[in-house]
């Protein structure tokens, strides 16, 4: 492997910025790897572009994604703009040659995600999706507890991923409540649970969805009322084999500002956690007296990798741009020939597979199995 690699980066708001901390600071945490390149990012507009390389210290910018993808210099590429826009920037990108990492979902529509997957296969470049919740050192932690059977045979998941940043009517219509950006929470929102479930326990093997607008319009900025074309929650019933689950999914849910509560029950126990709190989860054993049984609280540690990497003292905590950090450290781990814990455009497609399964459920009011190879 080179000793250093030359990063592109496309859009640079929310999530452009919090790449551009991981690409940052990657290499001072995990001290191995190849040293990433700030080579040139892409905005909308190139004020906006040129603004945003001085801030992140990017050496060129351009108001033109094609440019970028152009650039030899480029060897991996960020995609981090609307969700309408991640197809071609990432099928663009992996055509010339250049691996992606791409934030979530992965496209709008399902033959869209299937084309990402055909050609990032064919590219034999990597091609990783912006699963970061997979990334706390504490699921690792949950994983290794359930496969040491600490809670026995699990039988049953109940997931909910709820924000308020669409809670106010008042609030005004943009992207996000446009029909281009998929279906609303669902894609937006249940990616993200989607992703935990596949690592812990693999894909559903069938749905029962039902999506639900809290408000039918919204302000626009000119001063008129706009049609809200995307579902802001949804519920759905699921089972993965013989565990049955719940998912519910709420982006106008005051109140909650990043919970994704995950309950997992199992014959000999149980382990709750919640992102919002993404420092601690609970474990409760069904052993030992019962007179003093309950939940334990386990923070994290140097002993939950890779926190250590971070700080190496317990129960200090680590942050949500830490997990884009450690998601970086991933990718190039695995351009690097290693198997890094990534969701790749493979395991992404089948994530994308399920969403697309509870909207057919939801319009047609009955159980759908998503068909998967092999099944
Ligand atoms: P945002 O609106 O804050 O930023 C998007 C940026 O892309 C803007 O700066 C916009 O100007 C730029 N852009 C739009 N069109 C462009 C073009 N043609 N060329 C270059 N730049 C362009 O949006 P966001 O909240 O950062 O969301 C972006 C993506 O990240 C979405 O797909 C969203 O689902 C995803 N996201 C992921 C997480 C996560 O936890 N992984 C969290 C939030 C958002």
């Amino acid at each position: 492997m080179t000793d250093t690699i030359g990063v592109g980066l496309i859009g640079t708001g929310y999530m452009g910025k919090c790449h551009a901390l991981a690409w940052t600071s990657v290499k001072p945490i995990f001290g191995t790897g190849p040293r990433p390149r700030l080579v040139q990012l892409a905005e909308a507009n190139i004020e906006l572009a040129n603004q945003r390389a001085e801030e992140f210290g990017f050496a060129q910018a351009t108001a033109n994604w094609r440019d970028l993808i152009a650039n030899p210099e480029v060897e991996v590429v960020s995609v981090t703009t609307p969700n309408a826009f991640h197809a071609d920037m990432a099928v663009a990108a992996l055509e010339a040659g250049k691996h992606v990492w791409c934030e979530k979902p992965m496209a709008v529509g399902f033959s869209e995600a299937q084309r990402m997957e055909a050609v990032a296969r064919k590219s034999g470049k990597v091609a990783i999706l912006g699963y970061n919740y997979i990334q706390n050192p504490l699921v690792r932690q949950i994983g290794e507890l359930i496969a040491a059977g600490a809670i026995g045979e699990v039988n049953h998941v109940r997931v909910e991923m709820d924000e308020d940043f669409m809670a106010d009517p008042k609030a005004q219509f943009y992207w996000k409540s446009e029909a281009s950006s998929g279906y609303g929470a669902l894609d937006d929102f249940a990616v993200h649970p989607l992703s935990l479930l596949q690592r812990l326990f693999g894909n559903p093997t069938r749905v029962f969805a039902h999506q639900s607008k809290p408000y039918l319009d919204r302000p626009t900025a000119e001063g008129g009322k706009r049609a809200v074309e995307t579902f802001d929650i949804a519920s759905v019933l699921f089972d993965i084999g013989s565990i049955s689950g719940v998912l519910t999914v709420n982006r106008s849910a005051w109140g909650r500002k990043g919970r994704i509560a995950l309950q997992i029950f199992g014959s000999a126990g149980s382990i709750v956690y919640d992102q919002e709190r993404m420092n601690e989860l609970q474990l409760y054993r069904a052993s030992g007296p019962a007179a003093v049984q309950g939940y334990q609280t386990i923070l994290s540690a140097p002993a939950h990798k890779p926190y250590d990497r971070f700080i190496p003292a317990p129960g200090h905590g680590i942050g949500f741009n830490d997990l884009k950090a450690i998601e970086c450290h991933e990718l190039l781990r695995t351009i690097g020939g290693e198997k890094g814990r990534v969701i790749d455009f493979t395991a992404g497609l089948e994530i994308e597979r399920t969403v697309h399964a509870m909207a057919q459920s939801h319009a047609e009011q009955r159980w759908i199995e998503p068909k998967r190879a092999g099944h």
